[in-house]
């Protein structure tokens, strides 16, 4: 069986480095092991939609932001196929089937969908489409025959609802969908990157993010301004590393080998967290290793960006054809589906 991946964001904002942990640090791996036949990279605008209906300027404006940073951060066109949600009309039509195979206290429970409800307020007013969205992610994945999903935690649930669709789906019309994996981040502190200010996700909807394309004054203040522990007040109090998004961070993105480059006094980052719960280690000092760190992992990034941001038609063109691609995919896939289920009335099984 070929080994396809499917993955995406909605394009709500420039991509941040919980993104970057979570899942597009990952992609560019997957990309460049040459092991996967298909790959398939989209910009959710569909359903950056269910919760933005009232602004779909922001939406359109962040379509080129988010291609700026998935082709800065190592996304290849040639390898990887780079599409829109909306281009793909496929989609949408699964989606309305698949809603027939999904109760609604089955989408009531999913976790992630709760939390979501809330933060955004919506309580008794959730949009359906919001409310159904985990349904077109399903169409999504199955759409492109996805086997691997590389997603950061909060997107389980969405996993778990659409293998529960596949089956469902072959069940009653015979194999046709592809049961997908998801494929989670191997270290613990990438599954769900905190906010700059502890709380517990980085979330462009929660404004607590470093941007993959943030500038380096800006990157040196929110370092500075970063959540640490309330009770470590001085140099020579004991602290708490957990919960302490330097070192949540630093977990992330640091080697042992860059901590002992810049204090040779501690071997690797364990060490330097021991010395941190002892006492007698200060937040400035953790910060700035964090600072260097980042420094480096997004100073090419910030670099390649400024590149293809004087050629905005080649990123356009890169997102043209990439949906072109992808809608020829989905298509292929739409017509097994309404085969298997029998609609296909003038088509291979015509009435009569
Ligand atoms: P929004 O607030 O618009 O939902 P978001 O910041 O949650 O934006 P998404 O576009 O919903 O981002 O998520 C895209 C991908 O990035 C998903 O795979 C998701 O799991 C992953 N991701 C998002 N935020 C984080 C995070 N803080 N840590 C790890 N992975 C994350
Ligand atoms: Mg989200």
């Amino acid at each position: 069986m070929s080994k396809i991946i499917l993955t995406g964001d909605r394009p709500t904002g420039r991509l941040h480095i919980g993104h970057y942990v979570g899942s597009l640090r990952r992609r560019v791996q997957l990309q460049n092991s040459g092991e996967y036949d298909k790959i398939f990279i989209m910009e959710a605008d569909a359903q950056a939609l269910t919760d933005n209906a009232d602004n779909p300027e922001k939406i359109r404006q962040n379509i080129v932001e988010v291609a700026l940073d998935y082709l800065s951060v190592g996304l290849d066109p040639k390898v990887s196929t780079l599409f829109i949600q909306s281009q793909i009309a496929e989609l949408t039509e699964l989606a309305f089937y698949y809603m027939n195979l999904v109760t609604v206290s089955r989408l009531q429970r999913n976790p992630t969908v709760k939390t979501e409800i809330k933060m955004r307020n919506f309580e008794a007013n959730i949009p359906v489409g919001f409310f159904t969205y985990p349904i077109s992610q399903a169409s999504d994945i199955t759409a492109f025959k996805a086997t691997t999903v590389p997603v950061g935690e909060d997107q389980a649930p969405m996993l778990e609802q659409t293998i529960e669709i596949v089956r469902r789906f072959n069940n009653i019309y015979g194999p046709t969908l592809v049961e997908p994996k998801i494929l989670l981040p191997d270290n613990a502190a990438c599954l769900r990157l905190p906010g700059i200010d502890g709380k517990a996700k980085m979330s462009k909807s929660l404004g607590n993010c470093i941007y993959l394309s943030e500038d380096p004054k800006d990157l040196a203040q929110k370092v500075r301004e970063m959540y640490t522990d309330p009770t470590h007040l001085r140099v020579e109090d004991p602290g708490h590393t957990e919960g302490n998004v330097v070192f949540t961070y630093l977990d992330a993105f640091c080697s042992d080998e860059q901590v002992n480059a810049m204090f040779p006094e501690y071997a690797g980052l364990e060490e330097m967290k021991a010395h941190y719960r002892k006492g007698g280690l200060g937040d400035m000092k953790t910060k700035k290793l964090l600072l260097a760190v980042l420094e480096e992992e997004l100073a090419p990034i910030r670099a390649r960006r400024a590149e293809l941001q004087k050629d905005i038609p080649y990123v356009l063109e890169v997102l043209r054809k990439g949906s072109e691609v992808a809608r020829e995919a989905a298509a292929q896939t739409l017509s097994e589906v309404r085969h298997s289920m029998r609609i296909d009335y003038f088509g291979d099984s015509k009435l009569g």
